[in-house]
Parts: C-alpha cells; structure tokens; sequence
C-alpha cells in the first residue's frame, strides 16, 4: 500500500487517480495486517486497489467525473466495493473516467483525461487509455495499483484494458449488483475487475459478483470459485469466429492478431468453426439509440435539489430556470448531447420509430448469440477493438459518430448481457498493446476465463 501511494505521487502527470484516500488506505492496510496475523486472510486481503470514480464511496467524492455532482459525498457504500473491502481489499483513492461513463477516450471528464503510460515507438506524443474506465486502466497498467474497478454499458472496461494492455472482464449482466453505482445504461450497465492478468480478474471477480436484494437486476445465483476453474484445458472446447466482425478496412494488424489467437486457441487443442451473428452491423445504432435512452432518464435526477451543483440564480429565477441552468453549466457536451437523444427517441412521435424498434434489434442480437450457443460453440473470438490506443486530442474535433465506432467489438455483449473479457495478445507495429475479445455464454463466467487463460 505504502508504494502504491509513493507511486500515485510520483504519477500525477497519467491524471489517472483524481482522489486519492491514503488515510482510509492505511486504516484498510493495518486491519488487514492484523486480520492476516490472525489467520483470516479472504482473497483480496491487504491488496491496494484503485475505484473508478462511478462508484459511491461512503464519505469520499463521488461525482461520475462530472460538474454536476461537485461535492457529493454519499451516505452510503456501493455493494461492490463493499464486497471487495469486506474481503480486505484497501482503497488507494478514486479513478478518472467518461464523465457518466459516456465517452471511449476519457475526454469527457471534467478533470481533464487520464493519460496511456504507453506510447508508439519513440515519439512522446500523449495517447488515450480509451475510456470510459480510462483512469483504472492508466492505473493498472502503470503499477499504480494492483487492480481496479470497472465498469462497462457499451465496452468501457474490454476497450481501455485492450488500450493498455491489461486484462478486463464485464460479467454476465446481474452478476454484480448495481445499487449504489452511478446509473448510465441501467439494463446495460455492468461492473468488472481491471487488472494485470487473468488469475487476478477471476480472483477480484469472484469477490465483487454475488446476490445483492437491493438490485432487482442482480442474480439469484451460487458464485463459483472462479481461480480453480484456471486449468489452461481448452480440449475440445468449440470457438466461434464470426465474420461479420471481419470488417472492411480492418487494419492488416488486427487481422494478424485475430488469426495468431485463433491458432493459439486451435494449438491448444479447441476445435475452431466459422459463425454467424448476422444483426452485428446493427449493434451500434441499437445501442446508441437504447444507451442515451436510458441515460436520459437516468440524468433527470440531476436536478440541482438532490445532488451537488447548483446554479447561482438571478431575482426573479424560478425552478425552471434553476433546473435549465444548473444542468447547461453541470453536464459537459457529451453527456448533454446523449441527453437530447435520449428524450427525443422517447418522445410520444418517435418512441416507435426509435425506441421500440432499437429494443427489436437487440432482441434479434440476442437471439444470434442465442443460436450459435445453442449449436455448442462455448466461446466466440473476436478483436477487442478496431485499433490501438489514438492520441488525444486526435478524436476530438471529429463527428461524435467516428467516437462511437471505437464500440463496434463490444456493445453486442451489452445488448445480449453476455460476459465478455479483452486479454492483451500482442503489440502494433508501434509498439502499442492490442487485445482479443472472448464472448462466453451467460453465467459461465469460469469457462470464459479458463479459455482467456489459454490465451495469455
Ligand atoms: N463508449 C461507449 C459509450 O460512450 C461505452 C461506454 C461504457 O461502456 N460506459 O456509450
């Protein structure tokens, strides 16, 4: 804990932690001393992690990377890192991100964007550590920490941990509760553990998922012991490759990447077939109709009355005004932008034109994941992302639909609710970390790990 917080000192140019608790830290650290001396020592005991700003810390700054929540500190603890730190786990201080998690660069925050540790070749030029886990991700690959939290409604943990070369997992959707993480996607949104390497994820996993009553959403459902299902035996085990995410214009790389894993997979003795999602090139316009949908709802409680900000009004200022002006100054472009997509795929003449016919595709998505499960593929293959981490600023003055094309890979996971991990598998030419994703079928997280482990 003691070089983690050295670290992070040392570290503040990465932007990755933007509120560090190492009181709280050293109280966790000696409790789990001593809960160790006695012989009681759960899996994360005494381990110095990170938590993604998205999650309500009792006491300590919470505010999603966002204007609108300056200032707000929870009542209460979310019950994922309640669970981590019930086992021992020891919180170094909160972790930058996608102000509401909205964003793939982590240049919406409104602390500025944490930085990759990674750079192309020689040149010194900044890169992104994606988003909208960008801060857990910079953390975790800088060794500023051993692990973080995550969160991911559209890729948000899989394309970050790809971005810099780590490990990220998002579980089936309702294996980890929820409550008391800020709400973006509420029937997308998932949490999952950001770390160095599979073990650790199957570990952390293992500690943050579990039944919670105080998420309807969360699963009634035995946790297994995620570390002994590690074999590396993939014998027999059938990998989907799906060729609608063999996309044109692909860089050469990628593609490379995506054969050497699946070559690897075939060593290890896993039978390789071809399949077929055929509703994929759907995905994305799916989602960006359904994730700012529910976003937009979500947000109304940022009102100026429950939480954080609050504009200052003129004579004569009425609640109208107090609502409209301290949401302009609270809610950056991004997140205001998702907001006016969302009310507007709900409105009375466009709910069925957008919404109802997005919440059709996602059906069919499922169902295309449904069938090749249903014909005994265990795992499908694909990249994580379209390519290596970009610089920053390079998105920037870009159309927001060219941001949004970063989730290609990814956001079929969310909309079917399957888990899915990115396992870093090789460098660019550049130099840069590239990962592969695997998708699993829902539940059976442990195989998806152990078919990861095979890959590492
Ligand atoms: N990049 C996606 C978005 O902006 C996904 C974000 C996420 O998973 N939280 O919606």
């Amino acid at each position: 804990t003691e070089a983690c917080l050295t670290a992070i000192e040392g570290s503040s140019a990465l932007n990755a932690f933007v509120h560090n608790t190492p009181e709280i830290a050293m109280e966790q650290a000696k409790a789990a001393d001593a809960r160790l001396a006695a012989g009681d020592a759960p899996a994360m005991c005494g381990l110095p992690i990170g938590i993604k700003d998205l999650f309500c810390t009792k006491g300590v700054p919470s505010q999603a990377a966002s204007g609108i929540l300056e200032g707000f500190k929870p009542e209460y603890e979310s019950t994922v890192s309640q669970n981590l730190f019930d086992d021992g786990a020891v919180m170094l201080g909160k972790l930058n991100m996608d102000e509401f998690a909205m964003g793939s660069s982590n240049e919406t925050s409104v602390y500025g964007n944490a930085v990759n540790p990674w750079r192309r070749g020689n040149d010194d030029a900044e890169l992104t550590p994606g988003g909208s886990s960008g801060g857990s991700a910079s953390a975790v690959s800088a060794d500023l920490c051993l692990a973080a939290t995550g969160t991911d409604t559209g890729g948000s943990i899989r394309q970050p941990a790809a971005f810099t070369g780590i490990t990220g997992i998002k579980p089936t959707y309702g294996r980890c509760s929820r409550w008391g993480i800020v709400a973006f996607a509420s029937s997308l949104d998932q949490a999952g553990p950001m770390t160095k390497d599979v073990r650790d994820a199957a570990i952390m996993l293992e500690t943050m998922c579990g039944h919670d009553p105080k998420d309807s959403t969360s699963a009634d459902l035995a946790v297994p012991n995620f570390e002994a299902m590690l074999t590396g035996d993939i014998k027999g085990k059938k990998i989907g490759i799906p060729k609608e995410y063999r996309m044109d214009g692909m860089p050469e790389e990628i593609e490379k990447l995506w054969a050497d894993g699946t070559a690897m997979m075939k060593d290890a003795g896993a039978e390789i077939v071809d399949i077929s999602l055929p509703h994929t090139k759907y995905a994305l316009p799916a989602y960006y109709v359904i994730a700012p949908a529910e976003a937009s709802s979500n947000l109304a409680r940022y009102d100026g009355v429950k939480y954080g900000h609050r504009a200052k009004l003129e004579a004569g200022d009425g609640i109208t005004e107090m609502y409209e002006k301290t949401r302009a100054e609270g809610f950056g472009p991004e997140v205001q932008r998702r907001v006016m997509i969302g009310t507007y795929v709900l409105s009375a003449g466009f709910y069925d034109a957008y919404y109802n016919r997005a919440r059709r595709v996602r059906a069919l998505i499922k169902k295309d994941f449904d069938d090749v499960f249903a014909a005994g593929v265990d795992a499908i293959l694909t990249p994580a992302t379209p390519s290596a981490a970009f610089g920053l600023g390079e998105m920037a003055d870009a159309d927001p639909v060219q941001m949004y094309l970063n989730d290609v890979f990814t956001v079929t996971v969310n909309l079917a609710g399957l888990p899915g991990i990115s396992i870093p598998t090789g460098l660019d030419k550049q130099g840069l970390p590239l990962g592969l994703q695997l998708i699993g079928r829902p539940w059976e997280e442990g195989d998806l790990l152990n078919c990861a482990y095979a890959l590492e």
